[in-house]
């Protein structure tokens, strides 16, 4: 599964499993990178994230929709590529803004939202062979399948408040 992640995923601190391919476009990871979210995003450099920037054509029906739903004035430059982005490599975006989830479910992209009441993200640890890439909950001297080295992963795992 692909998803594709905005400022917004990255701010409410939404689960990121390696197991998954992650992807970010350019002007997301300026924008993460610019603010205070920046050691978040350092906190997340133990998960591959793909940087990739849409196609124009992606990018020109997301304006288009956007103009008929009447969100084109509330979505930034930054919001229309992370939806052309999940349209062209048919991803789940991760976002809590509004104006993005109304256009992906009007071009039936999928999306989660992740800011629930009362549920705070956090990281627990995990870790991965740096072989055959099986994860495990314990630390181990290396791997029991294929005898590499592990190394830690951080897992965000949804604790209750
Ligand atoms: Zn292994």
């Amino acid at each position: 599964m692909r998803y594709v992640l905005d400022a917004t995923a990255i701010r409410n601190g939404m689960t990121l499993s390696g197991e998954y391919e992650w992807y970010m476009t350019s002007s997301v990871k300026d924008e993460i990178s610019r603010g205070k979210q920046a050691k978040d995003l350092n906190l997340l450099v133990d998960i591959s994230i793909k940087i990739m920037d849409p196609s124009t054509p992606n990018v020109e029906r997301i304006e288009a929709k956007a103009r008929e739903t009447g969100d084109i004035g509330r979505l930034s430059k930054t919001d229309i590529e992370v939806l052309a982005l999940a349209l062209e490599i048919d991803g789940i975006i991760l976002s809590d803004d509004y104006s993005v989830q109304n256009i992906a479910k009007a071009l039936d992209i999928k999306f989660k939202g992740g800011a629930e009441k009362g549920i705070k993200e956090v990281f627990t640890w995990r870790w991965r062979c740096r072989g055959c890439g099986k994860f495990y909950d314990e630390e181990m001297p290396d791997c029991p399948i294929c005898g590499s080295e592990l190394r830690s992963v951080r897992k965000r795992s949804k604790q209750m408040l």
